[in-house]
């Protein structure tokens, strides 16, 4: 245990505990600093075509860059940029950023592809978060309909506010994803009860496709639902070609994952985009 003294009074402390408090203390002053002076930056990971293999678009993914604490991975701040509200400016930077990528990509001639963009529930639940869409999309000249948002289900909070908020996303001409689908507690409700436009097959599901019999009668069930309802359906995590194989003869129309490319610098996107197929080897 530590003494901490301070104004004549004594608290006790476990050591554990303080170190947290330091730590997330530490992170929350560093990442109010670091959206100022833009340490952040972003990767894209491809989204590829099960049946023909052709680069349909990329996810953008946010990367911390401190100076000094280092690389710092979004499941690490993200919570804490949720909890301290730091996700509002972040993601408004977040999708102005990943706009602009394309833009300059759709000005070197690389037209007609996709950009997905993690939102946090908290950034919907924002009052003018469909407006600051909206200027995002006029500010860079992208068309709405090349814009996907990725929600979480497990974050859902109030549906019907939540459902309202997608709805008006989807009006813009923009569509709307399930990420993580099949890790919630009621997934299939979500479905039918959210307006969205693509079920996002959680990694989870996908890693054991080929030696797990239950994972991939859950992705036949999940590929089988969602087809019927006519969703679109992609799955993350695709690590191995027989992954991606089997994925398409289940009838899933994305894929994404370690096996056609991590998330990388748009530097090296450059390559896929002037071979737009991707996963031959
Ligand atoms: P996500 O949106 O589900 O993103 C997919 C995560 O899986 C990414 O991790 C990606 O690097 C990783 N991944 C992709 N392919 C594979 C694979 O084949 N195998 C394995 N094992 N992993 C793979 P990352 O970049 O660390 O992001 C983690 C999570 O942090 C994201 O999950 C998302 O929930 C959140 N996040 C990332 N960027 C943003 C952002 O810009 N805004 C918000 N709100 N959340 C973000
Ligand atoms: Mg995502
Ligand atoms: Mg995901
Ligand atoms: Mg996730």
């Amino acid at each position: 245990k530590v003494k901490v003294e301070g104004g004549g009074s004594l608290a006790l402390y476990e050591l554990g505990t303080v170190s947290k408090t330091l730590e997330r203390i530490l992170l929350e002053n560093e990442l109010k600093r670091s959206v100022e002076q833009e340490y952040f930056q972003l990767e894209y990971q491809p989204k590829v075509d099960l049946k023909t293999l052709e680069l349909t678009g990329f996810e953008a993914l946010v990367r911390w860059n401190h100076p000094d604490l280092g690389r710092i991975p979004p499941d690490r701040f993200i919570p804490l940029a949720e909890e301290t509200k730091v996700i509002v400016p972040l993601g408004e930077w977040i999708l102005n950023e990943a706009l602009a990528q394309l833009r300059e990509w759709e000005e070197m001639g690389h037209t007609n592809l996709r950009m997905a963009v993690n939102f946090s529930t908290i950034q919907i639940e924002e009052e003018n978060i469909v407006e600051m869409i909206q200027q995002a999309l006029q500010c860079h000249h992208i068309s709405p309909t090349q814009l996907e948002v990725e929600l979480t289900e497990s974050t859902f909070v109030n549906k019907d506010e939540m459902s309202k908020k997608i709805q008006q996303i989807r009006d813009l001409g923009a569509t709307v994803a399930i990420d993580d689908f099949g890790t919630g507690y009621s997934s299939f409700s979500y479905i039918k009860e959210l307006p969205v436009d693509t079920v996002k097959i959680d990694r989870a599901f996908i890693q054991d496709l080929d030696e797990n019999e239950d994972s991939k009668a859950i992705v036949s069930a999940i590929v089988t639902l969602a087809n019927t309802v006519g969703l679109n359906i992609v799955a993350e995590g695709v690590e191995t070609k027989q992954h991606g194989e089997i994925l398409a003869s289940l009838g899933c129309h994305e894929g994404q994952g370690y096996y056609y490319s991590r998330p990388i610098a748009p530097v090296e996107c450059v390559f896929f985009l002037e071979n737009r197929i991707v996963g031959i080897q």
